[in-house]
């Protein structure tokens, strides 16, 4: 069994019994949009499941790296995300489809879309490798963190320089 499936069939329906999870979950990837999210490293899970009437509370948080992609030099960096979890899981099914509540399956949460939803909302849209990134140099594409560089000007007006000769030789 992967692990971030758990086991919570002996608190189902049961109010005032919990569980408790605390440890490393290895989430698979995700997508998000056009971007594939992937985690470079099991993240940290503590979460502190609860027993209510349909089903199970389940309240803590979780941490770990969330690999993105830089909005300014689209190169792929690790960015340090946590969140805190407070959800619903219940063996309903219809209210499952209409209540954005989590399912319990054979007697078990998947913690993995519960992780997956809540660091979702805490990730910047526009997500930065770093406050000071150079980006993309406008002029040859290359990124500029790795590669430091400025086009010289130089470069531009030798380009002009046959032009210029002509239209000076063909002045009239
Ligand atoms: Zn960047
Ligand atoms: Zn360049």
């Amino acid at each position: 069994m992967k692990d971030h499936f758990k086991d919570i069939s002996q608190i189902i329906g049961e109010p005032g019994e919990e569980l408790s999870f605390s440890g490393e979950v290895t989430l698979e990837p995700v997508k998000l949009g056009e971007e594939l999210i992937e985690t470079p490293s099991p993240l940290h899970v503590d979460v502190l499941v609860s027993g209510i009437n349909d089903g199970v509370i389940i309240k803590g948080n979780a941490f770990g790296k969330v690999r993105l992609r830089c909005s300014r030099c689209l190169a792929k960096f690790d960015y340090e995300a946590s969140t805190s979890i407070d959800e619903l899981a219940t063996e309903d099914i219809e209210s499952v489809a209409k209540d954005e509540v989590f399912p319990i399956v054979d007697g078990k949460i998947d913690l993995a879309p519960i992780v997956y939803q809540n660091l979702m909302v805490e990730i910047p849209m526009q997500a930065l490798c770093a406050d000071n990134c150079a980006g993309i140099c406008p002029e040859c594409g290359k990124n500029l963190n790795d590669n430091p560089h400025k086009h010289a000007k130089e470069e531009f007006d030798e380009r002009l320089a046959p032009l210029k000769k002509y239209l000076e030789e063909n002045r009239s």
